[in-house]
């Protein structure tokens, strides 16, 4: 079981997400809609692990990996990406992203990258 930060600016993407990681067992101790909320909230919650979405307002996922891990260098952040985001997604493994999860969600799939970036 981890304490999970969920960022994602789409309150549909973060309930699905949500239930499946609930029902996995691990605790969401944060919820944040961009990129400085989730960078914010990183510090005052210090979760295990963080889902980031990558297409947000206000500071985009990238941005936000890149601060959190800045001041955090030990910070496991998992990149949710949409298709067509490959170049993004090598930008976000090029610093620091642990893994990737692609929406639409697999829930096998999703528990076990989660299980994968926590060991
Ligand atoms: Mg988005």
């Amino acid at each position: 079981m981890a304490k999970i930060l969920m960022v994602d600016d789409s309150r549909t993407s973060r309930k699905i997400l949500k239930d499946i990681l609930v029902d996995a067992g691990h605790e969401i101790v944060g919820e944040a809609g961009n990129g400085e909320e989730g960078y914010q909230m990183y510090g005052e919650v210090k979760p295990d692990l963080v889902t980031m979405d990558i297409t947000m307002p206000v500071l985009d996922g990238i941005e936000a990996l890149k601060k959190i891990k800045a001041e955090n260098p030990d910070a496991k952040v998992v990149m949710v990406t949409a298709a067509g985001q490959k170049s993004k997604l090598i930008e976000a493994i090029q610093n620091g992203a642990v893994d990737f999860i692609s929406k639409p969600f697999d829930n096998d799939k999703l528990i076990e990258i989660v299980s994968k970036a926590l060991a």
